[in-house]
């Protein structure tokens, strides 16, 4: 008999850790397992602000997938997913194309850019290993280019991250830790850097702590941000953006950096393969199939788990990818094994930590609020976590984060 294809796109927290379990769950001559990654390595999104601002190297943010997987029981696939056909049970990729029995999608999310003029154009995301090389980069040519020009051009020293959700004040956490770094090194009067927040909501981090939100801005407005609250990006034009309350006139404000942290959607090939969605995200069953395809499975960025307590989105994380990358292997494998009863998938939600530089954070653990040094500790033990959940102590011990202060 013909053994099942099961093929898992996506090798971000929620495909990898699907990957690892099937690998243990599954013999070889169950099913054949096939993982399609667009890059060879893995990525920890999470650290990517690091990465952003240039207070990690790039290389320490990613991992050879070849690490973490048994190729005896993975057929690794690099390639791009272009389209999805699901009559055909078909994958297209760039380079071919892959048949499944059973398929993982797990492309994670995109920039939400509402549609708002001049963004894709003229600002910078922080999405994966290249826009964080490349905002890195364009930064620190900022620095480099100032004291070159007869004139001096200011604007080369104004930076704007537009959003101030977890993303947003991570980056800014470490980019307040990076500019003394960088004036240093290219002799820039550390004054004359402008950094601001633009932030839509009435507060920072909308829905979290406020206690813990104050901490966060009183911190990151000593280390030189100004927060401009309540006023949205509306634009973004070449050296500028233009920023207003509401429906007031907009007024410009001019930075030669703008950095879009205002939110994500699911990835465009959902959409593009017909998949109903809301911001490019599945509403998922209760077993993480989408709806009407009992062969498709939808985790991460990509998909929707409603909260029932609030009725309301979770917000897409790692942590909850992760747990639906464990459910989904172990789905998988009942199917398989033609049992009918799938297992549903409820959130188990650990806390949040939201760094701010390498030695501050601020979050709420298993309900107790945490600040400074202890926060900070806590998210290096998140972070090492996720590296252990897929890669075991010896990944731990080559890539995880062990400063203690
Ligand atoms: P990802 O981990 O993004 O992986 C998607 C994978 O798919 C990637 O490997 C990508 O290369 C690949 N891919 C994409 N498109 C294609 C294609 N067309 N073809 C082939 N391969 C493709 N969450 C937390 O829980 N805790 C945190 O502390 C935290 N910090 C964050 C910090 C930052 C700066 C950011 C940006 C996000 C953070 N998040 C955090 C959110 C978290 O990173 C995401 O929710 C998580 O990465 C989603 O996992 P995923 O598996 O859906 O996608
Ligand atoms: P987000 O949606 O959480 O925050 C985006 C922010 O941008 C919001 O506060 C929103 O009001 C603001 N915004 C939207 N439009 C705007 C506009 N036109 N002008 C100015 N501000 C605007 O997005 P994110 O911060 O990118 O986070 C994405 C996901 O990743 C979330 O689910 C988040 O929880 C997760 N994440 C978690 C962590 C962590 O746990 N430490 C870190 C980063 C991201």
């Amino acid at each position: 008999m013909r053994k099942p294809k099961i093929v898992i796109l996506g090798a971000g927290y929620g495909g990898l850790l699907t990957t690892v379990r099937l690998q243990k769950l599954i013999g070889v001559n169950e099913a054949d397992i096939v993982l399609v990654n667009k890059n060879d390595y893995h990525y920890e999104t999470t650290w990517l602000h690091e990465a952003s601002a240039g207070t990690m190297h790039h290389d320490k943010v990613r991992y050879d997938i070849s690490n973490v997987i048994e190729r005896s029981k993975v057929d690794f696939v690099q390639d791009t997913v272009v389209e999805i056909n699901k009559d055909e049970k078909k994958v297209i990729l760039e380079k071919g194309e892959v048949n499944y029995d059973y398929l993982v999608i797990a492309l994670g999310g995109e920039p939400e850019t509402f549609g708002i003029k001049g963004l894709k154009e003229y600002a910078f995301g922080i999405t994966n290993v290249n826009s964080s090389r490349q905002l890195r980069e364009h930064i620190e040519y900022q620095f480099a280019t100032y004291n070159m020009e007869a004139e001096k051009n200011d604007n080369r020293l104004s930076i704007v991250v537009g959003g101030a959700g977890f993303t947003g004040i991570e980056f800014l956490g470490e980019l307040t830790n990076r500019i003394p770094e960088l004036c240093h090194e290219y002799d820039v009067d550390f004054h004359k850097v402008k950094i601001t927040c633009v932030e839509a909501a009435p507060t920072v981090l909308p829905g979290f702590d406020p206690e813990l939100v104050n901490y966060a801005v009183s911190t990151l407005e000593r280390k030189g941000v100004e927060f401009l609250i309540g006023t949205a990006i509306k634009e973004a034009t070449p050296g500028a953006i233009l920023v207003g309350k509401g429906d007031e006139e907009p007024y410009e404000i001019k930075a030669e950096t703008v950095v879009w942290a205002a939110g994500v959607r699911g990835n465009a090939i959902i959409e593009k393969s017909g998949f109903e969605a809301m911001r490019g995200r599945v509403k998922v069953n209760p077993d993480l199939r989408a709806p009407g395809f009992d062969n498709v499975f939808i985790i991460g960025d990509s998909s929707l788990v409603i909260n029932e307590e609030i009725n309301r989105p979770y917000p897409p994380t790692a942590q909850i990818a992760m747990q639906q990358g464990e459910l989904v292997a172990r789905n998988i494998a009942a199917l398989i094994r033609n049992k009918s009863e799938l297992e549903s998938f409820t959130f188990d939600n650990k806390g949040t930590v939201c760094s701010l530089g390498e030695d501050d954070a601020i979050g709420v653990v298993f309900g107790k609020k945490l600040t400074g040094a202890k926060a900070s500790f806590m998210k290096k033990v998140v972070d090492n976590r996720a590296l252990y959940m897929i890669g075991g102590a010896g990944l731990v011990m080559k890539k995880g984060k062990f400063k203690v202060f």
